[in-house]
């Protein structure tokens, strides 16, 4: 192939300097693609693909107009590719071309989503001590926020978990984690984040801590104690790094370094926000969704606050009850609310302007958004002050948080400064109001007389020449010009230049007017100029009060968000909970809160305490009791965000974490589940609950042979009361597990109750203490109408099935001291014998249906005399198809004998 030259050979130089999955090269009105990138584009796109022939080569090119390169590129990214754009300037000779910005997915600006966009960075430093430790910091460039933990962890789940929250547009891993193959796929299978090899550089410790220093001031650093944190520091230096890399151009905008550590949040791995639909449902449904049924915000910021705190729970009681009384103020003022909401109803993304104004991407429609937004802190804490009950809250606090005189300051100067209803082009003047400033004032009065003396001219001409079709127009080709109708043009005077002929007419012109001309279009120019700039200094100013505005923009965003929980709570009755530092959790009447929206619901009870720490709930198919789970689970995070919960009464004792985990049936038949996967779930909670944990088990064990099943939910149950000690509720089919509630000391039987009368099963909802009566598959295969011999002879084979089964139960005693064994024994579903020896009864310790016979006989052979063990091993070896029955009844006879004398 021969070397490229000219234009595709520059844009193949180019495309080497930079490791973007695309680049486009600006020529003059367009932005161009060549190559396999023109290819790749037009694909995606539909973009057509024209030759472009360069030194007898001929390569595909694929362009979009200059003025539209941003939603194309947007599409682009939006896909998961990293654009270079290359720029075009005017240099002394001709004009050169540079790459200016990289767009990533994890740095775009012009985002058409209102949800955050969150660009991460992950670093791991090796063990010292039993586990590895992980830095992660992320951001947000459209919106300036900067947030950076780190966590110790064995194998990389908890940082997965972490990252996983964020939800990540574009993730870089650090040096040590990019040849770890399983990281990345775990990475890739839990987000849909790019995955960006930055460069290593970036992450080491000294170049790292000064970026961060650099950005955010050695004393910010040293307060917030990042300083020591190595792993943290290295991804926050990274990320910083990278930002300023692609050239986005919001590295001002990130003004503040957030560092928070593991205890202040809940533990919500991905499957628990999956299981509780916390902002999508099971089915991938927005609507229908947590975050769906209680979102009444009015703004997008609110919004985002909003859909953070869900994924986000808090362990701080304090943080909690101040944000519970913001919503209880809310509640009794329904008249400030209304007028509080009204008043943030008109107000714009802030945080997100403030990003625009410090990347230079701000308009002056941007600005005035700003100006008008800003305004609103004034309107908003006016309603909070003027209403006693808001007044003594702690939203009084929450609003005085942002600087209001330095809000409305800088709202008066950009009112001052731009027209009611500025242009969407900053370059064609039309910005500013008069008075702004002085030399503008100058040229716009002098450009505007020009205007005027043209716009007059007409009919000065008209009364001069006495002609009356004349008019004076413009276009781009023939400047200004005279106008006159075919019918008069011989009237025309003398000092009239002819210019055109047209079908119906002839254009002229006058020495006079091409002097107005020229005066006006160096008018213009300068007018342009001179507001762009001014324009440019505006923004500038703006750019400088970036922290200004994200704390105007928080500030509104909480009380919109802190209002749409009040909003909630009266329309559908919920009320306060306590929350308080104990084990205890106690429901009274409570609902689902999103079941609750679409059906008559049965409300119910739940109590659980130290004591009464795990419960086994049962009841049939279809009856309630996935929902009277998730219920719990979700009550208990409404609680730790601070809003109010469906109940008439809720005391909850704060959680470090909520664990679920589905085997139902109906998730496996989904395709949405193995039972390796269930298996590493269930594993998961077993390593990370603690007994401050919520765990959920949804008919764990499902995925399995029935008594690999029991098995495995009967030693979770044990391993779980015993051990973990977290609060645990646990939906089974397995009647079976039953009998634990009356063995384990901490475990309780509960059921959702249903009634059956003439054949019909109604399902009551409600939920009462106790296992249910009876095994219900046989029995619902009955009401349903199997045919009677069907029936009776399942009842046979579950008997069969039961024969000969029996388990036996460790249980830890509540100070885990000693232990307690029991046998309990499937074909009669009881206890053998309380606490008696298990070698009694003839038991398998694994539950196992695999079970030879023969090896259960030699366990019990252990207690027998040498005549009984020689008995039976004759027994064993006797092959009854080849002896003759005679000869049979004879050793039997022997057999009698030797064991009477034995
Ligand atoms: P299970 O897990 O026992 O099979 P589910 O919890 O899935 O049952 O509930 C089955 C159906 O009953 C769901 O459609 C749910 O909406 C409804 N339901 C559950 N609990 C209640 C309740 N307390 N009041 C009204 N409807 C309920
Ligand atoms: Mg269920």
């Amino acid at each position: 192939m021969t070397e490229a030259t000219g234009i595709v050979g520059e844009f193949l130089s180019l495309k080497e300097e930079t490791d973007a999955d695309l680049l486009t090269m600006q020529c003059g009105d367009f932005y161009e693609f060549f190559g396999d990138d023109a290819e790749t584009v037009a694909d995606e796109l539909d973009l057509t693909v024209s030759q472009k022939s360069s030194h007898g080569s001929s390569y595909p090119m694929a362009g979009v107009p200059v003025d539209d390169l941003t939603p194309y590129v947007s599409a682009l990214v939006e896909r998961g590719y990293r654009v270079a754009v290359a720029d075009q300037h005017e240099t002394a000779d001709g004009h050169a071309r540079e790459i200016t910005r990289v767009v990533t997915p994890g740095t775009h600006l012009e985002t058409g989503d209102e949800s955050a966009q969150h660009l991460a960075a992950v670093v791991r430093e090796l063990g010292r001590g039993d586990g590895d430790t992980y830095g992660i910091a992320v951001a947000d460039v459209t919106t300036g926020q900067f947030q950076v933990t780190q966590l110790d962890d064995a194998d990389g789940g908890a940082a997965l978990t972490e990252l996983y929250t964020f939800a990540p547009a574009e993730v870089l891993p650090g040096p040590d984690l990019r040849n770890d193959d399983d990281f990345l796929a775990r990475l890739r299978e839990r987000t849909d984040a790019a995955l960006t090899l930055h460069d290593a550089e970036s992450f080491a410790p000294g170049r790292a801590s000064h970026a961060v220093r650099e950005q955010f001031g050695g004393e910010a650093v040293d307060s917030v104690g990042v300083g020591e944190q190595d792993a943290a520091v290295r991804a926050a230096g990274a990320v910083l790094s990278y930002v300023e890399e692609t050239g986005v151009g919001t590295l001002a905008a990130i003004t503040r370094l957030q560092t928070y550590g593991a205890r202040e949040y809940v533990d919500l791995d991905a499957t628990t926000q999956r299981n509780l639909e916390l902002t999508e449902t099971m089915q991938g449904d927005r609507s229908g969704s947590l975050f769906d049924t209680l979102d009444h915000t009015v703004t997008a910021a609110g919004g985002r606050l909003l859909r953070r705190w869900l994924q986000r729970p808090r362990r701080d009681r304090g943080e909690l009850a101040r944000r519970q009384s913001c919503v209880a103020a809310l509640t009794e003022g329904a008249m400030a609310r209304e007028r509080i909401r009204e008043t943030l109803s008109d107000a714009y993304d802030l945080e997100r302007l403030a990003s625009r104004a410090t990347s230079g991407s701000a308009d002056a429609r941007d600005l005035r958004a700003a100006q008008e937004t800003l305004a609103l802190l004034g309107q908003v804490s006016d309603a909070v002050t003027e209403t006693e009950r808001l007044a003594e809250s702690p939203l009084a606090d929450a609003v005085a948080g942002a600087d209001r005189a330095a809000a409305d300051d800088l709202a008066a100067a950009l009112d001052d400064a731009l027209v009611d209803d500025p242009p969407g082009t900053v370059k064609q003047g039309g910005l500013f109001r008069k008075g702004y400033d002085d030399d503008l004032d100058a040229v716009i009065e002098e450009h505007e007389a020009a205007l005027e003396w043209l716009d007059t001219l007409p009919e000065r001409e008209k009364e001069r020449t006495g002609i009356t079709h004349l008019s004076v127009d413009r276009n781009k080709t023939d400047g200004y010009y005279i106008q006159v109708g075919k019918s008069e043009t011989d009237a025309v005077p003398d000092s009239y230049q002819h210019v055109k002929t047209l079908k119906n007419s002839k254009r002229y012109t006058i020495p006079d007017l091409d002097e107005k001309e020229r005066e006006v279009l160096r008018l213009e120019e300068r007018r342009h100029d001179l507001e762009y700039e001014r324009f440019q200094a505006l923004r500038e100013r703006v750019a400088e009060r970036a922290t200004l505005l994200q704390d105007v923009g928080r500030t509104l965003a909480e009380v919109d968000a802190l209002s749409s929980f009040a909003v909630h709570a009266v329309e559908n009755d919920w009320t306060r909970p306590e929350v308080h530092d104990g084990q205890a959790l106690s429901i009274e009447a409570g609902r689902h809160p999103v079941v609750e929206q679409t059906t008559e619901f049965v409300p119910n009870d739940l109590y659980m305490d130290e004591d009464r720490r795990f419960l086994i709930v049962t009841g049939p198919n279809m009856s309630g009791k996935s929902t009277y789970m998730r219920q719990a689970a979700l009550v208990t995070l409404l609680a730790q965000v601070g809003s109010f919960v469906p109940a008439r009464s809720a005391s909850v004792g704060l959680v470090d974490g909520i664990y679920t985990r589905v085997g139902a049936l109906d998730e496996l038949a989904q395709g949405r589940s193995t039972f390796m996967v269930e298996m590493q779930e269930l594993s998961n909670i077993l390593h990370s609950a603690t007994d401050e944990s919520l765990v959920i088990l949804d008919e764990v064990g499902r995925g399995t042979a029935t008594f690999d099943g029991i098995s495995i939910a009967w030693a979770a149950t044990e391993y779980i009361a015993n051990t973990v000690r977290s609060k645990t509720l646990f939906a089974t089919h397995y009647h079976e597990l039953t009998a634990l509630g009356d063995e384990l000391p901490t475990v309780e039987n509960v059921h959702v109750a249903a009634d059956e009368t003439d054949g019909d099963v109604t399902f009551l909802r409600t939920v009462r203490d106790g296992p249910t009566d009876r095994s219900y598959g046989v029995h619902v295969a009955d009401l349903a109408g199997v045919p009677e011999p069907v029936v009776d002879r399942s009842r046979e084979v579950l008997d069969r099935l039961r024969e000969d089964e029996a388990i036996e139960v460790r249980g830890g005693d509540r100070d885990g001291g000693g232990t307690t064994q029991a046998v309990f024994d499937l074909s009669s579903g009881q206890f053998a014998s309380g606490e008696s020896e298990p070698t009694d009864e003839p038991v398998a310790t694994d539950g196992s249906r695999e079970r030879a016979p023969a090896d259960s006989s030699a366990d019990d052979a252990d207690g027998l005399g040498p005549e009984a063990e020689a008995v039976l091993s004759e027994l064993r070896d006797l092959d009854v198809n080849e002896t003759p029955p005679v000869e049979l009844l004879a050793k039997v006879q022997n057999w009698q004998d030797d064991l009477e004398d034995a």
